[in-house]
């Protein structure tokens, strides 16, 4: 029998108008599972979505409602539908027939970011769009729907069959660009066959591309970055982590360019919004696209992460954040500039901490030998010898490679920015494709300056070398480096050198440089000293690191792909869930608190009371406005409060989650949402190599806070009303 949600009006919620009613399909628990788990215990693995029938029955044991097609379907609508790639690297949720969706406000920072100047700063004040007009587009970013997922393993196995080495790897390449022409052609889908596990199984993803997504809605920093490095990767947790954007099709709800004539999109599915909310122990599901889980690491990766990896690249980030956050301190222009170039430093760098510690308090060597030597006891595989031998001649390189990412990518952002230029530099491109390289450089010159300072980005340069040159490895240090800076006297005073005689960084020489197109003067652009030092970084990385590092990285996928195979094929009663790799996948567990240390409990939910007790007027990560203040302290909770009348802000759960993860809808047994995915508990951090069912626990939003936030403290009541509402009282099948 269906389950009937009563109207929202039925409560005492004072600021909503127009509530609808929704009902869900009646959900038989079909027991099908095949997976025997301990029901008791937090659940291990994010599954892809066209094997959910292995987990059913288990979901529906802990509480789910629906049945795995539900999820996900390529029948009929399904969860799936509702369930958005954001920009590549986080996900969101639609929750409304008319485009809105919600995501984090750290994976909209970037945008809320661009918007923002000193005299309109949309990250200190917050953003709400109270008409369609008013909503802000954002060149670049896209918003990604899964059309399909498919196992195409065989398909190609069978197109590989009798060939080896080279010919085989030209033939799979070709048998799945044809896949792919065969899923997409003429049908406005992109696709991509991805590998999965190493390389064990191959899926087709197609998937729908959106270009107009416009900015509706975002809380001030002090709701949205509430706690904010102090508290990120930290439980209890009282940050309002999200954001508003809007869908944009054309007339016939496809996919288009920015245009003002673009409508809002209908999504083929839209979540409800359970203004119920959760409770300790109710059953919990999280869809979204977690980035990168790293399980099958030996013992000896794990301990190189410990002693080598991690603290290079905190120490790294250490250097980094000493030069943002005094740069950011020091006005507010430079503030707004490198906001999100430092949450994005920021974050990782204290996820290593927190994962060095986990790693060794959980004595992840200890166990991840204990694994290894019951398998080599029990089928004599050769497997973890073999990864030893490979992963002791590729740490150099890993370790060069990551020097290389934090130096370029986290480090000075005019190393990018000048290599930008190489194609008209050298004069490598031509005619039509000239012209369109200066037209890319001329529209991305003004975004480039506005979040960028000279001294600033001198000093990071500065800083990160000497660093790098502590931890590169010695034979694989680019040439001449440490003479070099060693003569100059140190990094910061060769930075000044290099900085002091390039016209990257003077804005009116580049400007002017831009506007003229001349040939000659691009061609001079060569003996500039930034110029030629980032290329001469990236032709020592791309000639000695790059290509080793691609072949051991190759061969060791190859042996992870034989370890996975063999440890299922030697323990099968056990689970050996599948990496993440940034594809769509569901993860369950519950509303759980967690007790990770002696004598510590943490409750599952907090509440706004703790938004009171943390609040520091003046503090740059405990301050909040005024009104905020007043609204909380006269308990002005507009009927969004729990039976108890108080306002839950955040909860925590015991779904496996990763970053990518962030913005990910966190919904409950009927697939209505309850709360916004954004992060991990300090006991948590190091889940990506070994999960621990006991203490790791993922972070989310409470949805009651976000739409109090919305409507109550911003006056956006209008989004809420967008919104299909639903509360379960009374509802029995
Ligand atoms: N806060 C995290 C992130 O930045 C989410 C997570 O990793 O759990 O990606």
């Amino acid at each position: 029998m269906p389950r009937k949600y009563t109207r929202v009006s039925k409560r005492r919620v004072g600021y909503l108008v127009g509530m609808k009613t929704w009902t869900v399909k009646g959900a038989l628990a079909l027991v099908l599972g095949l997976a025997c788990m301990n029901v008791l215990q937090a659940k291990e693995g994010m599954w892809i979505p066209t094997l959910l029938k292995v987990v059913e029955g288990d979901m529906q044991a802990m509480g789910l409602k629906l049945t795995a097609e539900d999820i996900y379907s390529i029948n009929h609508s399904s969860l799936k539908d509702a369930v958005v790639h954001f920009n590549g690297g986080c996900t969101a949720e639609m929750v409304s027939a008319e485009g809105l969706l919600l995501t984090n406000h750290h994976c909209g920072y970037g945008q809320i970011q661009q918007h923002s100047t000193v005299e309109n700063d949309l990250l200190t004040n917050g953003f709400w769009a109270m008409t369609r007009e008013a909503e802000l587009p954002n060149p670049d970013l896209t918003c990604t729907f899964i059309d399909r997922i498919e196992d195409v393993t065989l398909q190609l196995s069978r197109a590989c069959v009798g060939l080896a080495g080279e010919a085989r790897e030209k033939r799979m390449q070709e048998e799945m660009e044809a896949i792919v022409k065969r899923a997409t052609a003429g049908k406005g889908l992109e696709g991509r066959v991805v590998a999965f596990d190493f390389g064990n199984s191959h899926y087709l993803i197609t998937s729908r591309v959106f270009r107009d997504v416009r900015l509706v809605g975002a809380p001030p920093s002090a709701v949205g970055k509430f706690g904010g490095d102090t508290d990120n990767w930290v439980w209890p947790r009282h940050t309002g982590d999200f954001s508003a954007f809007r869908i944009y099709a054309d007339a016939d709800n496809n996919p288009a360019d920015y245009s003002a004539d673009n409508v809002p999109y209908a999504p083929v599915h839209h979540f409800p919004v359970n203004v119920d909310g959760v409770k300790d122990g109710d059953f919990t599901m999280v869809f979204g696209f977690p980035g990168r889980t790293e399980q099958y690491l030996t013992s000896d990766a794990v301990e190189h992460v410990i002693t080598r990896l991690n603290p290079m690249r905190i120490a790294m980030r250490d250097e980094g954040l000493a030069v943002i956050n005094a740069a950011r301190a020091s006005s507010d222009a430079l503030r707004i500039a490198y906001a999100a170039k430092q949450s994005s430093v920021a974050n990782a760098w204290k996820k290593w901490k927190g994962q060095n510690r986990g790693l060794t308090e959980l004595h992840a060597l200890d166990k991840k030998r204990a694994l290894e030597a019951r398998l080599k006891a029990a089928t004599g595989s050769a497997v973890v010898e073999d990864l030893g031998a490979l992963n002791a001649a590729y740490f150099p390189f890993l370790e060069a490679r990551a020097l290389f990412i934090e130096l370029t990518y986290y480090g000075p952002d005019l190393l990018n920015y000048a290599h930008g230029f190489s194609g008209l530099i050298e004069g490598a491109v031509e005619g039509e494709k000239r012209d369109q390289l200066l037209a890319k450089l001329r529209a991305n010159e003004a975004g480039f300056r506005k979040d960028f300072d000279a001294q600033v980005d001198e000093q990071l340069l500065g800083r990160l070398v000497d660093e790098y040159l502590e931890w590169i490895p010695v034979d694989l240090t680019p040439e001449g480096l440490r003479q070099e800076v060693s003569k100059a006297g140190g990094g910061p005073a060769w930075s000044a050198k290099v900085f002091g005689k390039s016209v990257f960084d003077n804005a009116d020489a580049m400007k002017k440089l831009l506007a003229s197109g001349n040939a000659k003067a691009w061609g001079k652009l060569v003996k500039d000293p930034v110029y030629i030092w980032i290329e001469n970084l990236r032709a020592h990385y791309f000639a000695q690191i790059a290509p080793e590092y691609g072949r051991l990285r190759g061969e060791i996928e190859l042996a992870s792909g034989a370890y996975t195979k063999a440890l299922r094929r030697a323990f099968p009663e056990e689970v050996f869930p599948v990496d993440a790799n940034s594809t769509l996948r569901l993860t369950y567990g519950k509303v759980e608190g967690s007790a990770p240390y002696d004598g510590m409990q943490y409750n599952p939910l907090s509440t706004a009371r703790g938004i009171l007790q943390k609040h520091v007027p003046g503090d740059p990560d405990f301050d909040m406005p005024e009104r905020l203040v007043e609204l909380l302290e006269a308990r002005d909770y507009g009927g969004y409060a729990n039976e108890e009348g108080e306002l839950v802000v955040c909860f925590t759960g015991s779904n496996h989650t990763t970053g990518g993860n962030s913005g990910s809808p966190a919904l409950d047994a009927h697939g209505h949402l309850v709360g916004i995915n954004f992060d991990r508990s300090w006991e948590s951090t190091m889940s990506d190599i070994l999960f621990d069912g006991s203490r790791c626990r993922n972070i989310m939003v409470d949805i009651r806070y976000v739409l109090w936030v919305m409507d109550v403290f911003a006056g956006a009541g209008h989004l809420v009303e967008e919104m299909t509402l639903v509360t379960q009282e009374g509802g029995t099948e």
